[in-house]
């Protein structure tokens, strides 16, 4: 039996090491090199694609290994971050020359998806980190931007909140701690992709985070809530080993006091992803954004995310968006000068973390000296609307800060490059002792020549020279035979050659320790200058995080302004006391920008106080959910602050909108797609308010006609019964219009189709009451069906109309809506009909219809028929 290789020290620290993280790559410093052994080592030369070796090559049991050269690791983590990983590294700590045996090793910093500090992934998004606790059976959902500083915290009631928000954030990384039961997070993680990471807050992190981070949550007054953040900031810093000075005061919001979406109405709305591609292009998000600066395109996404309920709040920003529609020139010249406005958050938060580079110090005084610029537009503006104070107060909140855009720009070269390693970042003038340092650096070899040619003609000795060696430095070189010639006493010797003695003047001495101090001393300078600018820059840190949040809503506000002025949108006008709901000639904001205003068929969306339901019938493809759709689109719109695509609109403010729209995604491990679209429908049952709006599109149709039917109309006369809710309901049962009759606040409109020359033609157009037609057989042939399967199709239709068959549905249509209202009786008794008839009703229910292709339907209609 071979023996297992006893484990040398350094393995044995190794695996002391490993075991602090076990669930992150360690990167174990080896002079040069940062090695991952084992399972890392395996795994990380796969997913690096880097050369695989092993330690201990001949021994029985060899150790797999692999290395990245120190100075190339930037890259290689931040592949593994991007791709979910942790990255723990471990430096020596001691200078392994200076030390005997073994080097100590720690372990300085946790490199984790949440608190990774590149701006190079998704340069624009938020890199949320989130943390979930609970308290008093509710959970407490604490995040932070260890990027930008923004940390935030709210309590949730119950978990489809916590799967909102979450799905919200997009958090890379959660932190839970022990109470999070494991069918919760299993729910989070079906939802998206995330790193999990454990967390438990002990009493002495509490105490430590607590003192260290006392004054950024002052503001949050509940325990539960402030537990959940300390866990945040204590996570963080175990993982960072470092203070992070630039955090934002953090706050605490509700989201009673937004308007409510829930998972599935943001991601059927596509608010900031397509729902097909999961990609941005197509989201609305993507059509609004004309905002010019990274802050200001994080906070379009914030506001969309969460439009307002407050009108005070809604109206404030409707003004705001009004006021830079008509000052048209200023709002120009404001997105001009934005233009030129980098990233000022992320910078401020390096200033903070000390690891902003030269360049990016640049990019910060580039950004500052815009603000100028800006105030002196804003003056305008503020000028012009002396009655509101919103702009004064915009203006007050954004500073020109001259003292410290004057003293960057003294301070930092104009080319300087991205890193310090090279020096040339500090510019000339700026520090005296620089200034002589490359004086000596440029002119060493001119002044030596100088020197040689004065030396020359003070002594006339012509064979004079001055040279330099490595090991004596610069001398002055006489050949023993002009000897005689020099000065008594003004050269002291330094060196004897056969034929020449070597000398040294003080001047020249001075001069020598200049130069090699240049060489040596400069780069060290211009690293402590470099830091003193970057201190003094952190001073600013309160009033620069002030300017790149004013600046980014400045941007938001223009880009909606653009956005309404470039697609004549209109100013709603919001009806608080009754609800009333008008929309003349609307549109679908995102259709309408891709297939361009001249093709959209605008629509009135009219519902009066009286009016909370209208039924919606209409061909396959005539526009039903984009009709949908665009009311859910325009009421955002509405209470994120901005005009909307109509030519009039008259809305009430909306507390809540739940949707149940399209192909159902199966959002939740092992559910139906009709146990998503029930699920999603009884959200909306039971948190809907008076005040909510609701957007059903074909509900029911996951299930066998009787089945939707039933379910669909005993759903709307639940909502009818049971609140004053504004709902567009579309359909394809036919069968449901007839509700019209008994439901005195529904209302039967349609989207208009028509046949000409045997095709159908889509109007797009939206009329009073329903449709009789669904032209289905026509959508088949537009989906390019073979020509003898329709001409079938067309052949049954006929013989079923001639049979008369929609008299026996109108039949059971009674019958069904009676049973509907008497649950007690859900069966169909009430039906008079032939053994035949039994069977053929029997057959059709045992029918898997979704699941037949057309050919298989025919045959079985065919089959049907012939039963009968
Ligand atoms: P339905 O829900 O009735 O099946 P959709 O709403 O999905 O139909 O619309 C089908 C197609 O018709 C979409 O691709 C859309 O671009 C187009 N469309 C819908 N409404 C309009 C409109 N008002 N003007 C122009 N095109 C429209």
């Amino acid at each position: 039996m071979p023996q297992k290789t006893k484990e040398t020290p350094m393995m044995v620290q190794y695996n002391e090491m490993k075991s602090q993280h076990p669930d992150a790559f360690l990167f174990f410093r080896l002079g040069d090199f940062y090695e991952m052994f084992n399972e890392d080592a395996l795994k990380a030369a796969q997913i690096l694609e880097i050369t695989l070796t092993s330690r201990n090559k001949n021994a029985d049991d060899p150790i797999p290994m692999c290395g990245i050269p120190y100075h190339s690791a930037s890259e290689y983590i931040k592949t593994l971050v991007s791709q979910g990983y942790k990255v723990a590294i471990a430096e020596q700590l001691e200078d392994p020359k200076l030390t005997k045996g073994m080097v100590k090793r720690g372990i300085v910093k946790v490199i984790t998806p949440g608190t990774y500090l590149n701006e190079s992934i998704g340069i624009n998004e938020n890199n949320y980190l989130a943390a979930l606790t609970m308290a008093n059976n509710q959970y407490i959902l604490a995040f932070s931007d260890v990027g930008t500083g923004e940390l935030k915290v709210t309590t949730l009631d119950d978990f489809n909140a916590v799967l909102t928000e979450f799905a919200q954030l997009q958090s890379k990384e959660l932190v839970v701690s022990e109470d999070i039961s494991a069918e919760n997070l299993e729910q989070l993680q079906h939802l998206q992709n995330f790193t999990l990471s454990h967390f438990s807050l002990t009493a002495s992190d509490k105490d430590d985070t607590l003192a260290r981070y006392q004054h950024v949550v002052a503001e949050v007054t509940d325990a539960a809530e402030l537990q959940g953040l300390l866990t945040l900031l204590a996570y963080i810093n175990s993982m960072s080993h470092q203070a992070i000075d630039h955090w934002q005061t953090a706050t605490h919001y509700e989201v009673a006091h937004y308007l409510h979406m829930d998972y599935y109405a943001k991601s059927n709305l596509e608010l900031t992803e397509s729902v097909r591609t999961k990609k941005r292009q197509g989201s609305l998000l993507a059509f609004l954004n004309k905002t010019e600066t990274a802050m200001g395109f994080r906070l379009l996404k914030q506001w969309l995310d969460r439009p307002l309920i407050s009108l005070n709040a809604i109206e404030q920003r409707q003004n705001q968006v009004e006021d830079l529609i008509e000052h048209y020139f200023e709002r120009l010249e404001i997105k001009e000068l934005l233009h030129g406005v980098y990233d000022l958050e992320r910078l401020v938060a390096k200033v903070a973390m000390g690891n902003v580079n030269p360049k990016e110090l640049l990019q910060l005084n580039q950004s500052l000296s815009r603000v100028p610029g800006i105030i002196a537009t804003l003056d305008h503006i503020v000028a012009d609307n002396e009655d509101t104070d919103v702009w004064a107060q915009i203006r007050g909140n954004i500073t020109d800060l001259p003292e410290l855009t004057d003293m960057i720009q003294s301070a930092i070269k104009e080319d300087a490059p991205a890193t310090l390693k090279d020096g040339n970042v500090i510019a000339d003038g700026f520090d005296p002792q620089l200034d002589e340092y490359r004086d000596a650096m440029r002119n060493g070899q001119q002044w030596i020549a100088q020197l040689q040619a004065d030396e020359r003609a003070k002594t006339g000795i012509k064979s004079l020279k001055v040279g330099y060696n490595k090991v004596f430095g610069y001398y002055i070189e006489v050949t023993k035979a002009n000897l005689h010639l020099l000065e008594e006493g003004r050269y002291d010797r330094k060196q004897t050659l056969t034929n020449a003695e070597r000398f040294i003047t003080p001047e020249l001495k001075e001069m020598e320790a200049k130069i090699l101090e240049a060489e040596e001393q400069s780069q060290i300078l211009e690293h402590r200058l470099f830091q003193e600018v970057r201190e003094a820059v952190k001073q600013h840190q309160v009033v620069l995080q002030s300017i790149a949040q004013t600046v980014a809503t400045i941007d938001v506000l223009q880009s909606l302004a653009e956005i309404s002025e470039s697609h004549q949108y209109v100013k709603p006008i919001f009806t608080t006391d009754k609800r009333d709901l008008y929309l003349k000639d609307s549109r679908h904001p995102v259709v309408e920008g891709v297939i361009g205003q001249d093709k959209f068929v605008p629509n009135d969306i009219i519902m009066n106080p009286e009016t909370s339901i209208l039924m919606i019938t209409g061909p396959n493809m005539s526009g039903k959910s984009t009709y949908m759709r665009q009311l859910g689109l325009i009421v955002i719109l509405a209470q994120m602050g901005c005009f909307v695509p109509a030519t009039e609109a008259r809305l009430p403010i909306f507390d809540k909108i739940f949707t149940r729209i399209g192909a159902a995604d199966d959002l939740l491990a092992g559910q139906s797609t009709f146990m998503v679209e029930m699920m999603e429908a009884n959200q909306a049952l039971q948190h809907a308010t008076d005040a909510s709006l609701l957007l059903f599109d074909e509900l029911g149709r996951g299930t066998s006609t009787y089945d939707g039917i039933a379910l669909a109309q005993a759903i709307l006369i639940y909502i009818h019964d049971h609140f004053d809710a504004k709902v567009l309901f579309s359909t394809h049962y036919h069968e449901l219009t007839a509700l019209e009759e008994t439901l005195p606040h529904l209302r039967n409109i349609h989207v208009g189709a028509t046949e000409e020359d045997g095709e159908l033609v889509f109007l797009h157009k939206v009329f009073d009451g329903a449709t009789d037609k669904s032209y289905g057989i026509h959508v088949a042939e537009l989906a390019g069906m073979p020509d003898s399967l329709l001409k079938n199709a067309q052949a049954v239709l006929k013989d079923l109309e001639a049979n008369n068959l929609n008299e026996v549905n109108k039949d059971q249509q009674l019958s069904l809506f009676s049973l509907a209202e008497d649950d007690a009786s859900a069966n169909n008794q009430g039906l008079v009909v032939s053994q035949d008839e039994a069977d053929v009703l029997d057959q059709l229910k045992q029918e898997d219809i979704y699941n037949l292709t057309p050919i298989q339907a025919l045959n079985l209609l065919v089959d049907l028929k012939n039963k009968l």
